[in-house]
């Protein structure tokens, strides 16, 4: 059974996130909400998840000495990885010690903290069908692999990476010392490791978002949301709509990849599983033990949103995955690089019939910067994407005069 202290006072119940980003920030939200004491911890100050919790922490979560002194000062019951880069040596140490419980579990976080460990996770023990690919450490290695193993057209990807940092898709050898040359630059942690993957020719992309909660019984069970379409620019994404009606044989590859997978991560919380699909033809591409960008979404399409199934998961209760209508999200993007941006024209994006919008705060902008998420919803998805669209185009990030 679950219980929640008051925040503030000896009793609480204390979560820490690492990472506080948009995703981060609605998560604490979620938390606050049922009582929560929560700490925010990033790599800078007032990030949007800090401007909402109890405490703000700002560190580098990729140290751990930092990191460990951290945990160790706050003692929070519950710490829930919101980012891959983070020193998953010392969440393991700490939750084998018994001093603090991981979201899902500390295994989790080090096995999807970069494309190695969960490709060949999926690929290698449990057999679910992937590109195929080929982990590299030189541009020799690179050429070797596309040679021998995934062939032409395929993508490479730093191995420490997200948002389509560092990824480009190669067509031709000629290609290859480019692609190389911008992971080299792209990667977030300095090592010279790239994946390739053979280009999957999909016909359309889901998210599928399952949930780990406790039942009655206190037993594990998994809850599938409806799937999330969406399409990426250069590897982000810009868009997401929800359901994706997707053919039942499909649907159920998936379903059955996203248990396999999540089963063997473990713990508790919501997951977000991504897969490429053509005809009932379906591919696991990745998996994040947390909730998602493009399940954004799910502010306006959900009774319970990706973040508020996320808190009441981690918290042992029970969780509701029904759609309450379609919808549809769009992403603003700061467009401009300057610290504390203006954003004009809020009140005509929310004239647009049935949408809303999420403002992430985020103290500084830069062009491909997200900045913020216009969302829609309607009785035809379609309608609820245009309008999106149209909400997230209406909006201008300016600089201060
Ligand atoms: P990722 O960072 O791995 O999620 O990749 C970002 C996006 O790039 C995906 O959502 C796809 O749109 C595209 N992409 C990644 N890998 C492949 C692939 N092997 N074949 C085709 N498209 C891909």
């Amino acid at each position: 059974m679950t219980t929640i202290g008051t925040p503030l006072s000896p009793s609480a119940l204390k979560v820490m996130l690492l990472g506080s980003g948009e995703l981060g920030k609605e998560v604490l939200i979620a938390l606050q909400r049922l009582g929560v004491e929560t700490i925010a911890v990033d790599r800078y100050a007032n990030a949007p998840g800090q401007q909402v919790a109890h405490h703000a922490r700002t560190i580098t979560m990729s140290d751990p000495q930092q990191l460990k002194a951290l945990i160790e000062a706050e003692q929070p019951d519950l710490v829930v990885p919101e980012i891959e880069a983070i020193a998953t040596s010392v969440l393991e140490e700490l939750e084998a010690a018994g001093v603090v419980r991981v979201i899902p579990t500390a295994r989790a976080a080090r096995l999807t903290m970069d494309r190695e460990g969960i490709r060949r996770l999926a690929a290698e023990t449990l057999g679910v069908p992937t590109s195929p690919y080929k982990f590299c450490d030189s541009l020799q290695e690179l050429q070797a692999a596309i040679d021998d193993v995934v062939g032409y057209p395929c993508v490479v990807k730093p191995v420490m990476s997200s948002s389509g940092k560092g990824q480009s898709k190669i067509d031709e050898p000629d290609d290859i010392r480019q692609a190389w040359d911008y992971a080299m630059e792209g990667g977030r942690v300095n090592h010279h490791r790239v994946i390739v993957e053979g280009f999957v020719d999909f016909d359309y992309e889901i998210t599928l978002l399952t949930v780990r909660a406790l039942n009655a019984d206190g037993q594990i069970q998994t809850h599938f949301c409806e799937p999330i379409g969406h399409t990426q620019l250069a590897g982000d994404y810009v868009e997401s709509w929800q359901p994706y009606p997707m053919p039942s044989v499909a649907l159920q590859k998936a379903q059955a990849m996203a248990q396999a997978v999540t089963d063997d991560l473990g713990g508790q919380g919501v997951f977000g599983v991504e897969f490429f699909v053509k005809g009932d033809q379906v591919w696991f591409s990745e998996v994040s033990p947390r909730p998602h960008d493009t399940g954004l979404v799910t502010l306006i399409t959900q009774w319970q949103s990706e973040f508020e199934l996320h808190a009441r998961a981690i918290l042992g209760l029970p969780v509701n995955t029904a759609l309450k209508s379609p919808g549809a999200s769009a992403v603003i993007y700061g467009g401009v690089a300057a610290e504390g941006v203006v954003f004009e024209g809020v009140d005509d994006a929310l004239r647009v019939p049935q949408t809303d919008l999420r403002l992430f705060g985020k103290p500084e902008s830069f062009a491909t910067r997200r900045m913020g998420v216009a969302l829609a919803y309607d009785s035809d998805v379609n309608i609820a994407r245009e309008r999106a669209k149209e909400a997230a185009g209406l909006i201008k990030v300016k600089l201060v005069n």
